[in-house]
């Protein structure tokens, strides 16, 4: 039953071409919805077009698309006054992108960002078939960063504003399903498989290329930790490691990567650690790094920012400034998906 439930709310969206009609300066933003097959769905050959909109400024159209989209609502609990809130999945887009993403990002990765927060929250909305957030139960989702999205209760950016509601009810799919959605801040130049992160296997998160991302603060970093500090964390974590200061060098040896260049496994001593665990106990930035051992110290050089899984946010703003729109930013990065338009 949650299965039909969730389908009949999803129809597949298609944006046709603008229904220009001789006038230049109007322009009609015209969507046709086909359902998809359900028990109680129309057959598939009937489309079912919502009315086109006329209007000679763009952002009255955008008002008219979002006003347009389906617009449940959903239970918010709010990490930061520790409330639950109910408000429109728009409205909470919009906060999530507010928070998620800098204003000078280009509009295109704006845009998909705001596509992948409402999916994440398609996927976990108890209306739509979700099981909430796993952290506060009473949620659909909450507004930690650390658990389901970032999130700004400011959002008086008009340009903001426009843009999420350009997209206005658009979530990426998979099996005619929201999927689920990961993303991160900077990949280092290739994304990672899901399953050596969250050991599920999904077929839409594989490791992508991510090109144009070396710009970005966060692309490299470097933590230095003392090597008594290094000693004593690894042997408190691992006993069995047995590290000690005279052997140290010899002691600590990547052992294995991933195929996107992210450690897999560290030896040290007569033990090992994952990559994701080294990034853990020492607050690197990313799993992908070097180990360098000094006299004085042990030095990580990391790649890349955060757990690498899905759309890279800083590679979605170098695309979109090479001029790809948000739908190829997302076929990119989430692979062999589609876009579907919320329906009630
Ligand atoms: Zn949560």
């Amino acid at each position: 039953m949650q299965r039909r439930r969730r389908r009949r709310h999803l129809r597949i969206g298609v944006r046709m071409a603008l229904c220009g009609i001789g006038l230049a300066l109007v322009s009609v933003a015209c969507r046709a919805l086909l359902p998809l097959a359900a028990p109680s769905a129309p057959p598939a050959n009937l489309l079912m077009l919502l009315p086109c909109v006329g209007t000679t400024h763009a952002a009255e159209a955008l008002a008219a698309s979002a006003q347009a989209a389906y617009n449940p609502m959903l239970k918010v609990y709010n990490a930061q006054n520790g409330k639950l809130e109910t408000q429109t999945l728009e409205a909470y887009v919009l906060c999530v992108v507010t928070g998620e993403v800098p204003a000078s990002f280009g509009d295109e990765a704006i845009k998909a960002q705001a596509v992948a927060a409402r999916t994440l929250a398609a996927y976990k909305m108890r209306a739509l078939g979700g099981k909430g957030c796993s952290k506060h139960p009473e949620a659909d989702v909450c507004t930690d960063s650390g658990h389901c999205q970032a999130y700004a209760a400011n959002t008086d950016n008009a340009r903001l504003g426009a843009l999420a509601a350009a997209t206005a009810g658009e979530v990426i799919t998979y099996g005619g399903k929201p999927i689920q959605v990961f993303y991160h801040s900077t990949s280092g130049g290739q994304t990672e498989d899901v399953q050596n992160v969250f050991s599920a296997q999904l077929p839409y998160l594989i490791s992508v290329p991510s090109a144009g991302e070396e710009a970005s603060p966060r692309f490299s970093g470097e933590v230095t930790v003392p090597r008594k500090r290094f000693i004593q964390k690894i042997n408190d974590a691992h006993p069995k490691a047995r590290l000690k200061d005279a052997t140290l060098e010899a002691s600590v040896t990547i052992a294995k990567r991933n195929a996107s260049g992210r450690v897999a496994m560290v030896t040290l001593g007569s033990d090992s650690a994952t990559g994701i665990e080294m990034r853990k106990l020492f607050g690197l930035n990313s799993a992908n790094f070097t180990i360098q051992v000094t006299a004085r110290q042990v030095v990580f050089r990391t790649i890349g920012f955060g757990h690498g899984v899905g759309m890279s946010q800083v590679g979605a703003n170098a695309m979109a400034a090479s001029g790809v729109d948000y739908r190829a930013i997302l076929a990119h990065y989430y692979t062999d998906t589609t876009l579907q338009r919320l329906a009630p």
